[in-house]
């Protein structure tokens, strides 16, 4: 962070003094303007009387044509400096961030031919694109990388980014209608969404006054089927019901004003609509994104021990990292099982298969073992029948 911080400082700086250059330029071009003007219209008065053009006028037309090259020049000048403002930053990058950091993948990963894996890496792209609410942008590079990407992939992102907006300007009506329509869902996914949105509702009629009291009253009947699972909550709502002639704002309910509560539902939306569609809240990209963040530092160690100990060859695999990396908690989603034998991470097309032995390997790897229709396994190695070993679900 203190690398980013010291980056920032140098770009508030070219920023500042982009501003009062501008600034400055503006005035003094200002200024020369009206004194050109001003001249003009001496000259013009003097050609109409007809008369010669005086030696002080001729003295002040060569000034001002001076005055005019000095402003021009010293803005030039001033343009200069900032030049190296700027190249400023560009060292401040040098020195702050490694830029070696292209050296920890082979270039094979950046040249594949193939149009599948080009492809791959180009939906993940647009996935990304349609997830953060960029609809233009994402359809521009689909035109662009003729990728084809159908309606029902879009749908999802479209819905829930329609709603977003709308909770964004604070327009609860798309986002009540949602979630009223997928209650049972929600309710098994234990998703308190509904009512913080019937919540932020009632708190707006609240907000609104005294003369808004019947109709809080008659909407806080929405409660009604939240009534076991919110119970205290629904007691502070009508408990603030009290201070409404006095105003909500001087109240101790005053909490309830907070706008915090509109990051809050936009988060609780998202996170629980993405669970009940079967997205991920975070895109695959960003994902992948922030775990190469976490992984650099150590592949850069892992890197440079390698050049220095001259033991090129250790990583040559382009699919596969030398050594296992912690990520941390946060990026912790499913086990997965690699196959001992083939080195492949398990799928569903090549399931793990445990054998009696209780040794696992994949279903591949078994096919592959098998001879004159026995298998040995590779680890005991006991024989057995290869129709014996049994399918694991992890
Ligand atoms: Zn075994």
């Amino acid at each position: 962070m203190e690398q980013c911080a010291c980056v920032e400082r140098e770009l508030d700086k070219v920023l500042h003094k982009f501003l009062t250059y501008g600034q400055h330029c503006e005035q003094s071009l200002e200024e020369l303007l009206h004194y050109v003007g001003q001249l003009r219209a001496e000259l013009a008065s003097a050609a109409l009387q007809g008369t010669p053009l005086s030696a002080t006028l001729s003295l002040v037309m060569s000034q001002c044509c001076r005055k005019i090259k000095d402003t021009v020049q010293k803005l030039a000048s001033d343009h200069k400096d900032i030049h190296s403002s700027v190249s400023r930053v560009g060292k401040a990058i040098d020195r702050n961030f490694d830029s070696e950091i292209c050296g920890v993948v082979s270039d094979a990963v950046w040249d594949s031919r193939e149009k599948q894996q080009q492809q791959i890496l180009q939906m993940a792209i647009v996935e990304h694109l349609y997830q953060q609410g960029m609809l233009s942008v994402a359809e521009e590079l689909c035109q662009e990388s003729t990728l084809n990407v159908d309606l029902d992939f879009k749908q999802p992102f479209l819905e829930l980014n329609r709603i977003l907006e709308a909770l964004h300007e604070q327009d609860l009506g798309p986002a009540l209608e949602w979630a009223i329509s997928h209650r049972q869902r929600l309710l098994e996914l234990n998703s308190s969404l509904e009512f913080k949105l019937h919540r932020l509702h009632f708190i707006r009629l609240l907000a609104s006054g005294p003369e808004k009291q019947l109709e809080a009253l008659s909407y806080a009947r929405h409660f009604q089927p939240f009534a076991r699972l919110h119970q205290r909550e629904i007691q502070v709502m009508m408990g603030s019901l009290v201070y409404l002639r006095l105003g909500l704002e001087k109240s101790p309910y005053c909490h309830l004003l907070d706008n915090s509560h509109w990051a809050e539902i936009c988060e609780t939306f998202t996170r629980d609509a993405c669970s009940l569609l079967g997205l991920s809240v975070e895109s695959p990209l960003s994902v992948s994104f922030a775990s190469g963040c976490v992984a650099l530092p150590v592949l850069t160690n892992i890197k440079a021990v390698i050049e220095q100990r001259q033991c090129t060859g250790v990583w040559s695999h382009k699919d596969e990292l030398p050594i296992e990396i912690e990520l941390g908690m946060k990026y912790w989603y499913h086990s997965v099982f690699a196959c001992p034998i083939l080195r492949q991470q398990t799928s569903d097309s090549n399931p793990p298969i445990k054998l009696i032995c209780g040794h696992v390997i994949s279903r591949d790897a078994l096919n592959k073992l098998i001879n004159g229709g026995k298998l040995k396994c590779p680890y005991c190695p006991m024989e057995q029948n290869p129709a014996d070993g049994k399918r694991i679900i992890f």
